[in-house]
């Protein structure tokens, strides 16, 4: 296959297609989280599925990896190298469809444009905290709603459709109804898998309520916990937990205590159990059903602080962690996936799970 020119490149792709250190490039790489590097050779920003296909040709041809930034909200680890970094935040076009209850979002929509656009019909999502995160990162990630998870489970579990460019460069449409690709094996193991949505049929279910209880407006949702809506410089760390025993308490407190010497700026645990532990109506990547608990902790650094801080290491994105957070059936139904349709592991600048 041969390999286009950079001159051909931007010829055959409508959004810009930047250099590192031209012009531009910057702004193009600019992520939520300022801790994290984003330093590939090139930047092509898609604003539609045919830029991403052509981007992920490319790449393929040239033999180089795959990136995904939309909005910088929840990096796995600094993007360097000869990757090729794909843009996402131009594609922001979304539908409501108030009788069905489902949103149809492009690849760049972030959560807070579609909690306004619901709202309008008495309609709330399986939103997130915060209004900046996207809805396509948070659904690859399971996306669990601080309000309404409890109650409805995971955001993934309610994916109806999605459109995909996989790595070898190919557009899949893919639904729970006629199956497919990721929903007769495993609906969304995109976070590793690879590929980037696009167009405007995206799917996304976010369980909604026919009417909104009076005591949560539907438009004030994202502002409820007050997330940062500025970007800023942190390193962040997941675990699920069993249980919430004394000694697991203990250690949180060594770490995060008032006593403790460590660097962590906020712990936050939730509880899990109710819908989040309920199966799926179609398998989907989302394992641990049986955790009892998630912990978040944060620690917030100076606002100058640019690549990784050795000290602060992003451990869950190590392999090793990331296969601690899947069942053993749930993870080998992945690698399998990944095998099959990532072989060369292109898309690996994510809590990667490598072909089997
Ligand atoms: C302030 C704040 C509050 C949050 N609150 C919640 C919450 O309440 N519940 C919850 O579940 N999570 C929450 N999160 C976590 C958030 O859901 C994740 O960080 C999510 O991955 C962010 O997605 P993004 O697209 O905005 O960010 P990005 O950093 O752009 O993307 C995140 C990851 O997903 C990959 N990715 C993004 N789009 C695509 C795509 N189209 N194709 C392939 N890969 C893609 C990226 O490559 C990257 O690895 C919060 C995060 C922040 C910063």
């Amino acid at each position: 296959m041969t390999v286009p020119s950079t001159s051909e490149l931007r010829a055959s792709i409508d959004g810009p297609v930047l250099l590192s250190g031209e012009d531009g490039f910057a702004e193009e790489v600019a992520a939520f989280n300022l801790a994290v590097s984003y330093e590939p050779q090139i930047v092509i920003g898609a604003t539609n599925a045919a830029d991403v296909q052509t981007a992920v040709r490319f790449a393929a041809a040239a033999g180089r990896s795959v990136a995904v930034l939309n909005t910088g909200s929840g990096p796995a680890r600094d993007v360097t190298g000869d990757a090729v970094l794909i843009t996402t935040r131009r594609m922001s076009g979304m539908t409501i469809d108030a009788d069905r209850r489902t949103a149809r979002v492009q690849v760049g929509v972030r959560w807070g444009q579609v909690v306004a656009a619901a709202a309008e019909s008495g309609l709330v999502p399986l939103a997130g905290s915060s209004p900046e995160v996207g809805v396509v990162g948070y659904t690859l990630g399971g996306g669990s709603s601080v309000l309404l998870g409890r109650k409805h489970g995971y955001n993934t579990d309610h994916v109806h459709s999605i459109d995909v460019v996989t790595a070898d460069g190919e557009f899949r449409h893919v639904t729970r109804e006629s199956g497919g690709l990721f929903f007769t094996k495993a609906p969304d193991e995109l976070r590793s898998s690879g590929a980037v949505p696009a167009r405007t049929r995206p799917a996304v279910r976010p369980g909604v309520h026919a009417r909104q209880p009076d005591r949560v407006r539907p438009a004030v949702l994202p502002t409820i916990t007050n997330d940062p809506t500025q970007p800023g410089a942190s390193v962040e760390h997941f675990a699920l937990l069993d249980d919430l025993t004394p000694e697991a308490l203990d250690a949180i407190l060594a770490e995060a205590g008032p006593d403790s010497a460590g660097r962590l700026t906020l712990v936050d645990i939730s509880q899990l159990d109710g819908a989040f532990a309920n199966p799926p109506a179609v398998p989907n990547a989302v394992g641990r059903r049986d955790a009892g608990y998630a912990l978040f902790a944060l620690t917030v650094l100076p606002p100058d602080v640019r690549g990784v801080d050795q000290n602060l290491n992003r451990a869950d994105a190590d392999p090793s962690v990331v296969r601690r957070v899947y069942d053993d059936a749930t993870y080998r139904r992945l690698q399998a996936i990944k095998a099959e349709y990532d072989p060369a592991n292109t898309f690996r600048w994510n809590h990667n799970i490598p072909p089997a």
